[in-house]
């Protein structure tokens, strides 16, 4: 949950400027294969706002069932689907009314704004890569003592930073901008019906507390989880789906007996990096974690889990140890009790909360990076060609198999629509009929489909085809009836 507090300024940014070719060659690919689009693209786009295409949405959808499945297929946790709009109080008591904001700077020549710790930690690394260390750790030791709005403004006068946009050092005072996106309910437009986008999914959990464990009988430790959209008037959208204004969000909160919390802290945090390493795929070497120096003042430990994205390292879910902050706010705003009470101790108590939130989008990005390769294979005449491959898990990929009659004659587009017909009971599968069968598996490689069918002149005859494997480009032969089966076997594998 972000409620932006001033000790948390210094958050996730550790760009290390790495080179952006990879992340241009997935945009690209993206758009062309109909994974990503620009919102609203044919007038020109809406900023932070992007579109899943045919391919994307599949993908997209495969990690939340992934996130679902991990996170609800216990008996200790439970779903729900909250409102998107909510009273207005919730955010009150959340805090998010008053502290959810970003500390901004405008630029009086360019009239470009700015997130003022984002544009000082831009400017270390400018120093770093001039190998002005120096100068970088001294503006670095000035960002982590700044305590107000005041401090990061004294920072970018008295370093003379100068604007990207026009290079001027023509600078507003730091101000902060709520955001969170506000809009009306009814047909008026006036203070008294003001209501506002969910900035994140965790208050449609800590509301419905009460409502969930009465009729789930559940009894601490137990979670909540929520798959929904959240959104966010991001001062800058950049780095594709990194931050964007409209995105999804995977939270979990988890309620447990004060005392616990550390206890169920570190179950978590290992859970949640498991998820990322064997349920995703994700290569251990490409996160780290990043525990948080400091906390907000209700926070009894925090720690963020970060991938390694082309532009550096970048948060893809914080583990967040709340106390019993939201459940006491919300009690005190709403005047109703939030507590567990044991019927048989009489054992009463206002539950603590683990959070785990983790962004839908954001590792849909993690994961088109991670499985992105270009590699140099053999080509049949003993040459060799550069191939984009996708290597996603093979359960996550958008595509589980492709179908491809080696010709389109002589009955083996029949005997291929049959065995695709068969297959798309238990999978999703593509039919492809167009170009060389060199080719044909080349744009099954570049979106990741794990599995190629061939129908040849055998299959006619025997019942066999051949089953390419997309990583290691090996054939072997399968009889027909045993296709599901080998496919499952290698999804579960
Ligand atoms: P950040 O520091 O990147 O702004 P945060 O600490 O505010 O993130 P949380 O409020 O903890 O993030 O949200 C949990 C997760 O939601 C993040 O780890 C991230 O994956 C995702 N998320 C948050 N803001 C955005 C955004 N603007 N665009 C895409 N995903 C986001």
């Amino acid at each position: 949950m972000g409620v932006r507090i001033f000790g948390q300024l210094i958050r996730h940014t550790s760009l290390s400027m790495a080179s952006s070719t990879t992340l241009d060659a997935i945009l690209s690919l993206s758009k062309r294969k109909g994974f990503v689009y620009q919102s609203s693209e044919i007038y020109g786009g809406l900023n932070g706002c992007w579109d899943f295409g045919p391919l994307g949405v599949e993908l997209l959808r495969n990690i939340k069932d992934s996130w679902w499945k991990a996170m609800t297929y216990r008996t200790d946790i439970v779903g729900i689907d909250s409102s998107i709009l909510m009273h207005p109080r919730v955010w009150e008591a959340s805090g998010h009314l008053q502290q959810f904001s970003d500390p901004m700077i405008d630029n009086k020549t360019s009239k470009s704004r700015h997130r003022a710790d984002n544009l000082i930690e831009e400017y270390i690394h400018r120093l770093r890569a001039k190998n002005k260390t120096a100068d970088a750790e001294r503006v670095e030791s000035q960002l982590a003592a700044a305590q107000n709005n005041d401090d990061l403004h004294r920072i970018i006068v008295d370093n003379a930073i100068p604007d990207p946009v026009s290079g001027t050092t023509d600078w507003t005072e730091v101000r902060n901008f709520n955001l969170m996106f506000e809009t009306h309910v009814g047909p008026v437009a006036d203070a008294a019906n003001v209501v506002y986008l969910r900035p994140e999914t965790a208050q449609g959990i800590f509301v419905n507390f009460k409502n969930v464990m009465d009729a789930a009988r559940m009894k601490p430790p137990f979670g909540i989880a929520q798959i929904g959209k959240s959104f966010r008037n991001e001062i800058n959208t950049k780095n594709f789906l990194f931050r964007t204004r409209e995105f999804e969000q995977m939270e979990m909160q988890f309620f447990v007996k004060p005392g616990s919390e550390g206890e169920w802290f570190d179950y978590w945090r290992q859970a949640r990096w498991d998820w990322f390493v064997n349920n995703l795929g994700i290569k251990a070497d490409h996160l780290h974690r990043k525990p948080h120096e400091k906390l907000a003042h209700y926070a009894a430990a925090a720690e963020d889990i970060e991938y390694l994205f082309p532009f550096g390292w970048g948060e893809v879910e914080g583990i967040h140890s709340r106390t019993d902050f939201d459940l006491a706010r919300h009690q005190e705003f709403s005047g109703k009790k939030l507590e567990y009470v044991d019927t048989v101790t009489k054992d009463r108590y206002t539950p603590y909360v683990i959070e785990t939130a983790v962004g839908a989008t954001r590792t849909f990005m993690a994961l088109l990076c991670d499985a992105y390769a270009e590699e140099e294979v053999p080509t049949g005449d003993g040459g060799s060609e550069t191939r984009a491959v996708m290597r996603f898990a093979p359960s996550l990929a958008p595509v589980t198999a492709a179908v491809l009659p080696l010709v389109n004659k002589d009955g083996m587009p029949e005997a291929a629509q049959a065995i695709m017909r068969n297959l798309q009971r238990s999978f999703r599968v593509d039919y492809d009929t167009s170009g060389a069968i060199g080719r044909r598996y080349r744009r099954q490689d570049e979106v990741g489909t794990p599995f190629c069918i061939t129908i040849d002149g055998e299959t006619l005859s025997d019942s066999t085809v051949t089953l390419r494997d997309r990583d290691t480009m090996q054939q072997i032969r399968v009889h027909t009836d045993a296709l599901s089966g080998e496919i499952r076997r290698r999804l579960e594998a």
